[in-house]
């Protein structure tokens, strides 16, 4: 569980538990506070209850004592009779009890202040009612009577007349609760209820006249100092109840407190304590935040003054020199390093236009960027080589940036100098290196490339000593046969008709020496200093040329695949078309005497190469003799048929135009050749 978490949770429980607690102690207090005005509401209306009833307590007396009335009670008289009747009926208006009236010794009525309007009042016997039967016995009487037909009870005081020592009658005084209880001024709901717990009074909503204890729901409640206290529940509400006993009247006198005035206390001390709490909280939560920004405004600026402090720090440190202008181009600020470079104190430097510490040569882009300062078009220079010049005048390379500073109010700039007199010289230094490395790297070159056509030279004259042997051979053969032919020819000379076949033979034999002396030219040859550009295709046609009539009278089928358009390489014609008709004629050879004779060329160019494949369907290259084929003499033909010279001369030449020859044996039989040769366009 996070902290935060922890925190909103034990803020939650200490909340409820505070309301709780108030909503406890409110109730507790309210419920206490409504006891204890019970209690004095309870004593005032019986004060005045009883303030009440003692207003009438003289009035039986009074009566008892009027002449009148005694002798009413001596002689009864219908005019007397009346006179009393009149008398009790203006006694009652001014005492302002319900009514008056005067019992004979028997309990009869005999005057009554309602005389007028009542007359049956006098046909009834009161011998049985309390208030007589105490009189009878001497006693001021008083009773209550509930009546509840009428349902007027009514409280009744009595005094005995006497004549004398003799009892003659007695003097009553009716009082209507009502008009009593109209009189009782309270703050709750007033109940009255009799010994049998029968309700007769109620100012509110109670049944009358019926038990009290079936309309109620009564329960104890413990209060705090001791306190217990009765709560009624009925369905128009609850009340507190405080009630007391009078045994004198035998009324039970019960007063009512509504308990809205709890519920109310609750609800306001419950919402009290909990906006109490959601106010404190918060007030918790804004003080905190309030530490917090604190905080966080002090680390912000510690951390800005040491991040300030740094940045003066690198500024300083820097080994470039920086500079700010203004929109104007005038210096506002120099680093140490700038001060360095330009050998000049920071006053020197202030408010100076940049333009005045650089030399005018090649500074026009600055001029322009700096006349677009505080422009839309403006766009920072970075990396702007220009001459800077010192205090002293002397002047020294720089390498020069101009950018906006974004993060200032005030447009500024920040110019990065970086002093490159070092670099400038290094970069001199290396020119003036490699320059006399090339002039090295030339002469050895062409000292080597000297030395090695030396070296081919040599390996050639090598070559053609090697070769003297074979050629010695080669020549003393056609030589030995020139002599015999020519001593024929002498003693032909009597048979000149046989004289010319000879000599035709010493014609052929001598063009045979030709052959081999020719070729030998050609391999003692150097390369030509000059190479042009040569048309393959062309080369391939006159190589062809050359063959064609030993093509028809041999029968051999010719295959040729040149492409378009014409593709050439570097070199000169005579010797391209000597590699051709060498592989065309060892082609040829090696057909001899087989049945199917097929030559196939092919032309292409791949990439910047140019290759030329001479494949033929004769037996293949004698395996002994692949891994030496290029070497010199490496034949398999009889002397006289072959030197091996051929493909040795065409190895030379193709490598003398910086090409590749290679020669492999087809799967289905036959010689190939490969000869690629770099393309020129
Ligand atoms: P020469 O033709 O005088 O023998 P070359 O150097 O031209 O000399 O050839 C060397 C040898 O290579 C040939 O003797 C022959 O045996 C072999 N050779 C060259 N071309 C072919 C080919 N197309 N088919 C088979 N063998 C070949």
């Amino acid at each position: 569980m996070s902290r935060r978490v922890f925190i909103i949770l034990l803020y939650i429980i200490f909340t409820l538990a505070t309301t709780w607690q108030v909503v406890t102690l409110t109730r507790d207090w309210t419920l206490r506070t409504l006891h204890q005005q019970g209690s004095d509401e309870l004593l005032k209306v019986i004060t005045q209850l009883r303030g009440a009833l003692d207003q009438y307590r003289y009035l039986p007396f009074l009566i008892s004592q009027d002449t009148d009335v005694k002798e009413l009670m001596l002689g009864f008289t219908e005019s007397k009779g009346d006179e009393v009747s009149l008398y009790l009926e203006q006694t009652n208006l001014v005492a302002g009890s319900s009514s008056l009236f005067v019992l004979n010794a028997h309990g009869k009525p005999i005057a009554y202040s309602h005389w007028r309007d009542e007359r049956d009042f006098f046909l009834r016997l009161h011998q049985d009612q309390d208030y007589y039967r105490q009189a009878l016995a001497g006693h001021r009487g008083r009773q209550f009577s509930l009546n509840a037909e009428s349902q007027s009870p009514a409280y009744f005081l009595s005094s005995p007349i006497y004549d004398g020592k003799r009892f003659t009658g007695v003097a009553v005084v009716r009082i209507e609760l009502e008009k009593l209880i109209s009189q009782l001024r309270s703050f709750g709901v007033v109940l009255l209820s009799d010994e049998n717990d029968q309700l007769f009074f109620s100012t509110g909503p109670f049944q009358r006249f019926s038990q009290l204890g079936t309309q109620i729901k009564s329960r104890q409640e413990n209060l705090t100092d001791g306190i217990t206290t009765e709560l009624w529940e009925q369905s128009e509400g609850n009340w507190l109840v405080r009630g007391v006993s009078l045994d004198d009247l035998q009324w039970r006198v019960t007063l009512l407190q509504d308990l809205d005035v709890v519920q109310r206390n609750v609800r306001n001390a419950s919402l009290f304590s909990f906006g109490g709490c959601i106010a404190l909280g918060l007030m918790v939560l804004l003080f905190r935040e309030r530490q917090l920004k604190i905080r966080s405004q002090n680390e912000t600026r510690e951390a800005l003054a040491a991040s300030e402090a740094q940045q003066k720090a690198i500024i300083n440190n820097a080994q470039v020199g920086l500079l700010l202008i203004d929109s104007k181009g005038c210096i506002t600020f120099a680093n140490e390093m700038a001060l360095q470079q330009f050998a000049a104190s920071a006053p020197l430097l202030m408010h100076k236009p940049l333009l005045d510490l650089l030399s005018s040569e090649g500074v026009s882009p600055i001029q322009r960027l700096l006349s677009r300062l505080d422009h839309k078009g403006f766009s920072p220079l970075i990396g702007f080589e220009a001459v800077a010049v010192r205090g002293d005048g002397t002047e020294f390379p720089i390498m020069l940036s101009i950018r906006q500073m974004l993060a200032l109010v005030e447009r500024q700039y920040l110019v990065t100098i970086i002093d490159i007199s070092r670099r400038k010289g290094l970069e001199l230094q290396l020119k003036r290196a490699n320059e006399s490395l090339e002039h090295k790297v030339e002469e050895r070159t062409q000292a080597l490339q000297e030395a090695q056509d030396e070296l081919v030279q040599a390996g050639k004259m090598a070559a053609i000593g090697r070769m003297s042997t074979a050629v010695v051979h080669e020549l003393n053969q056609p030589l030995t046969a020139i002599r015999n032919y020519v001593a024929i020819c002498r003693q032909m000379l009597q048979q000149p008709e046989m004289l010319s076949e000879s000599l035709t033979e010493v014609d052929e034999l001598t063009q045979r020496m030709a052959q081999i002396t020719s070729q030998l030219k050609t391999f003692a040859y150097r390369k030509p200093e000059q190479m042009e550009k040569v048309s393959v295709q062309m080369a391939v046609n006159n190589a062809l040329h050359l063959f064609r009539q030993r093509f028809i009278d041999d029968g051999f089928q010719v295959d040729l695949d040149l492409p378009e358009p014409t593709v050439y390489v570097l070199g000169d014609s005579a010797r391209l078309e000597q590699v051709l008709l060498n592989l065309i004629k060892n082609a040829l050879d090696a057909m001899q005497g087989f049945d199917h004779k097929q030559i196939a060329i092919q032309v292409d160019a791949v990439d910047d190469k140019v290759r030329v494949t001479v494949v033929d369907s004769g037996p293949g290259i004698d395996m002994d003799l692949l891994p030496d084929l290029f070497e010199p003499f490496v034949t398999s033909k009889s002397i006289g048929d072959g030197l091996g010279l051929g493909l040795s001369i065409v190895r030379s030449i193709v490598r003398d135009l910086n090409g590749e020859i290679s020669a492999e044996n087809q799967t289905g039989g036959g010689a190939c050749f490969r000869v690629i040769l770099p393309q020129s366009k």
